[in-house]
């Protein structure tokens, strides 16, 4: 089996299925029908302008439930669109634990076909691979397509839901990006606001949550690895960095007696990214991803300087550390230059860390499947990073052509998706049997 996917160009995935899955898969894995599945997706929401534009409970992302949802009924799931606006169908015994699997179909704004799309595409042809068997399985399968993972309201809001994370507050301030306020929209899509808290589950009846996922960076391509086998989500913490200086005539102000507070700014960020670089492992990442210049004239020295600054580790004490460089750093450059420094957190998400059993499980899905997997973080957020707080969960990878993602041309060839399916279908097989 190894040899036939290092060699050959095309991968029999009913082959893998049959050899693999033995008695408890009836059907194989059909990969053009999860391709298909996409390019149906890929129309609900579809612009002029190239790629996705579909938040969650717009009406194509109605379109989009709606499709989902008459794809689980075809093959004997029981559906249901939960207080939160996740759906949920369910495979199996009708009361007792489950094993869930998904990911999310809401996109961003030019957004690609693949992400979040693939893990709830391939997770409901895993659902059509153990449909004939389910009534001798020994938990439940779940397939979840959870609500706002892309935060056009509130990020991971589904998934939050889902464990009783979200703060009524919050679900009343929530705007989308036209000030639309989330109430509103989440009554015209017919779910009561009020009713969010009734989408809460006991963890005790999820045994395990999976999720399949392009990778939406370079690693695996460029290292020529089929699957990511993911170890922890990385921690993100957003905040504001301001520079005061004071503006002044930049015709008359010698650079000695002035406090440029544009100045400050970059000296103090070019010495934290030197710092950084030299002294932090490689999945460690500093972003100031947007500045404003106050006034903001050609003639006038920048008397304040605003940026985002975004930091992302595997722990909460390297995120903490490497804060604590950049404000070193900015605090004795500004004074220096006779400007003052201020910052601010806006919003700090905890690094969430996969469970061993569901990596091992993932491991030995590799194994079976035979295909190169690594073992890696993954650098951006998912669903899981909110559910592995609460249920043992694992994500699989797959590569991400040029690592494009949040982009019409964002892509994984057709051969990493079959693979990506295989792995998840078998990971999946073996924690249903672990449960019985
Ligand atoms: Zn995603």
């Amino acid at each position: 089996m190894r040899a036939a996917f290092q060699t050959g160009p095309r991968v029999d995935c009913q082959e893998i299925g049959a050899r693999v899955l033995g008695d408890l898969i009836a059907k194989p894995i059909r990969g053009e029908r999860v391709l298909d599945n996409l390019e149906t997706l890929a129309r609900f929401g579809s612009t002029d302008r190239g790629g996705m534009d579909r938040p969650v409970f717009s009406p194509q992302y109605r379109t989009a439930i709606d499709w989902l949802a008459s794809e689980m009924r075809a093959i004997g799931m029981t559906v249901r669109l939960d207080p939160a606006g996740n759906l949920i169908g369910r495979l199996g015994p009708a009361a007792g634990p489950a094993i869930l699997s998904g990911s999310h179909i809401d996109t961003v704004p030019g957004g690609g076909i693949y992400d979040g799309m693939l893990g709830v595409v391939g997770s409901l042809e895993v659902a059509r691979c153990l449909s004939d068997v389910a009534p001798t399985m020994s938990c439940a399968y779940e397939v979840v397509a959870f609500a706002d993972e892309e935060g056009a309201y509130i990020s991971l809001l589904g998934a939050r839901a889902m464990f009783a994370e979200l703060l009524q507050d919050e679900v009343l301030a929530a705007t989308g990006r036209d000030g639309t306020p989330l109430v509103d929209v989440m009554r015209a899509f017919g779910l009561p606001p009020e009713k969010i808290p009734d989408a809460a589950r006991s963890p005790d009846d999820i045994l395990a949550f999976i999720e399949l996922h392009i990778e939406q960076g370079p690693i695996l391509e460029t290292e020529g690895i089929e699957i990511g086998i993911v170890e922890n989500i990385v921690g993100l913490q957003n905040s504001h960095l301001t520079f005061h200086g004071q503006p002044n005539h930049a015709g008359t102000t010698p650079h000695h007696l002035r406090a440029d507070a544009f100045h400050a700014a970059c000296l103090a960020v070019s010495e934290a990214f030197c710092i950084v670089e030299q002294q932090c492992g490689p999945d460690v990442r500093l972003t100031f991803g947007d500045c404003e210049i106050l006034p903001g004239a050609s003639n006038v020295v920048p008397g304040e300087v605003r940026l985002t600054q975004e930091i992302r580790a595997a722990t909460g004490a390297e995120i903490l550390r490497i804060g604590d460089t950049v404000l070193e750093c900015a605090n004795s450059v500004s004074a220096r230059i006779g400007v003052s420094v201020t910052t601010r957190v806006i919003s700090d998400d905890a690094p969430a860390t996969m469970s061993p059993i569901v990596i091992d499980a993932v491991a030995q899905a590799c194994d079976q499947v035979g295909v190169r997997s690594k073992r890696m973080p993954s650098g951006a957020g998912h669903d899981s990073q909110q559910i592995s707080k609460h249920v043992p969960t694992g994500m699989i990878f797959v590569p991400s052509r040029q690592g494009l993602s949040h982009n019409p041309d964002e892509f994984t060839q057709p051969r990493h998706i079959k693979l990506g399916i295989q792995v998840l279908c078998n990971t999946v097989v073996s924690l249903i049997n672990a449960s019985s």
